[in-house]
This record gives C-alpha cells, structure tokens and sequence, in this order.
C-alpha cells in the first residue's frame, strides 16, 4: 500500500465578509497562506436561513485570469453574464465560469430565495490558468447535481466535482489539471485517497472533525489540511466516538508554479498585466450584463 502524505500545514479558516455582505469562511488566501497552487481561493458561503428579501449575493463584477467555480450545498443560486449566459443552479450543483479574457458576472442567491426567503450554503472556489491560458475565450458551464458522479466506499461516500478522483470523473471540463471532491466519512471510518505525484493537496472541513496524515494530525471544523508535494495518498480518518460524520473538500492539482499578480478580481501573472486588466474593465471591454430578462 502507498505511503501517506505528510502534511506541511493546518490553516484556519477566516471569517469576513464579500461580495453585498453575507458572510464567508476563507482558508486561503489569508496572512501565512496564500495559495493552495493552483487554487487562488477558497470560500464557505456561510450557511445562513434567510428571512424574505434579506438574501444577498455578489452583483454585476469582472473577472479575468482564472475560473471561478461556485460549488452549491443548499439554496440555488443564480449565474448571469456578459457573455449572455443564465443559469440557476440548485442543491449539488456546479457553476464553473472561466473568466479567461475578461467577464462580468453576478452570482446571486436565486430570485425564489431572494423574495421568499430560505437556507443558502456552498463554496466558490478560484482556480488559477497557466499563462497560455489567461485570455481564453471566456466560457461558462452549468451542472446539475444528478451529473456529478458519486463513489460509495467502507463508511464514505465522495461527489467528485470535478477531475479524476477514488475511479470517478468529474463533470466540469477544466484547463488546468485538478481533482475537487466533497467527501462524507462516517465514525470509524478512513478514506485514503490516491493523487497523482505531481499534484499538489488540500482537504477543508466543514463539518464535524477529521484526523489526517501518517501522524493522524487533528483537523478542526473550518480548518484546512495541507499536504507536502510528492507521492502519497492523502488520508482522512473520523474518530469511533465522533458525534457525526466529517463532511469536507479534497483539492488537489498541479502546480503552476507561475508568478501570482492579485488585484481584487483580477489574478495575472505581473503587475503591468493588472493595470490592464482594471484599464480594459473600465473602458467597457470585459463587456456588461444585458437588462433583458433580469429579476
Ligand atoms: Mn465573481
């Protein structure tokens, strides 16, 4: 049997604020820890039970250099764009924007929930392009839950979103090579989890506690377990006397290895690249969302 990874890292996650202010939990970026290459950015819409019209999103903004991928645990969320593209997603589904080039987006909890009011959880997750790809044409894909393959093991049931990951392929044609699964593992169970060599990994729990590595380092809720580079499978193991079962994130992929350059939404490989990127956000060309057919 293979060798487990080791882990370099145990992240906390932070609590603030996005988009039209609804709360999130973020594991990376924070101070100490800026990337999980080739993921830019990781987070937990905070599960929160909205009264009528008081369910917020994140209204009309840009995006260029990399994906954003909104991953839905419950609610359904709403997707439109610049390039014309409309979508509503529910519980389990995927909406996976490559901004490439330059969009502008909103991402928003659904109208129903807006004006009824109701329960809203999920993930964004950002995945960074290699150079080659940064000014990809921008595309956008809508999965419903019912396409995302699931693998039943001893104690644990994983949802593979999207990559290669435990004999399953997920649903999301992605540019840069990844694995991202949402696992359930029941008290007294392990998960070992098989990763090419060359990727890099990463496993954030939401919900109740794990123990991972060869050293069965404790894992907190809303914590985020790196692991080294290099062969291994990452593993993941409950406690018998755990009082539920651990939900988390696995992530892994192959590193860019590339220079990083951030300006809020927009992630480029040097500085002179973000001056224009905000010069062609401003002068109109990532486009804008038609008023036709808006809630
Ligand atoms: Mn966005």
């Amino acid at each position: 049997m293979p060798e487990l990874r080791p882990l370099v890292a145990v992240v906390p996650a932070q609590h603030q604020h996005e988009g039209a202010g609804f709360g999130v939990y973020r594991p990376f970026p924070v101070a100490g820890f800026d990337q999980l290459d080739p993921f830019l950015l990781l987070d937990e819409m905070e599960p929160v039970d909205h009264a009528p019209g008081e369910a917020r999103g994140a209204p009309d903004h840009p995006h260029r250099g990399f994906e954003t991928v909104t991953y839905l645990l419950e609610g359904e969320f709403e997707h439109r764009d610049s390039m014309g593209n409309h979508g509503v997603i529910g519980a389990g589904g995927i909406q996976w924007m490559t901004a490439g080039d330059g969009i502008v987006h909103s991402e928003m909890p659904s109208r129903r929930i807006r004006t009824e009011g109701g329960r809203v959880h999920g993930f964004q997750l950002w995945v960074n392009l290699p150079i080659e790809a940064k000014r990809v044409r921008p595309r956008y894909q809508s999965l419903d839950a019912d396409e995302v393959p699931t693998v039943v093991g001893d104690g644990w049931v994983a949802r593979i979103v999207a990559g290669s990951m435990l004999g399953a392929d997920g649903p999301a044609e992605t540019r840069t090579p990844i694995g991202y699964a949402h696992v359930t593992v029941e008290p007294g169970c392990e998960l070992r989890i098989p990763v090419p060599d060359d990727h890099q990994g990463g496993i954030y729990v939401f919900a109740g506690a794990a123990r991972v590595g060869p050293d069965r380092d404790a894992l907190p809720t809303r914590s985020l377990a790196v692991f080294a580079r290099g062969p291994g499978d990452l593993m993941v193991e409950v406690a018998d006397d755990a009082p539920g079962p651990l939900d988390a994130l696995v992530l892994t992929g192959r590193p860019l290895d590339e220079p990083v350059a951030r300006y809020g939404p927009f992630v480029m490989n040097t500085r002179a690249e973000l001056v224009e990127a905000i010069e062609d956000f401003n002068a109109g060309r990532m486009g804008r969302i038609a008023a036709t057919g808006r809630a």
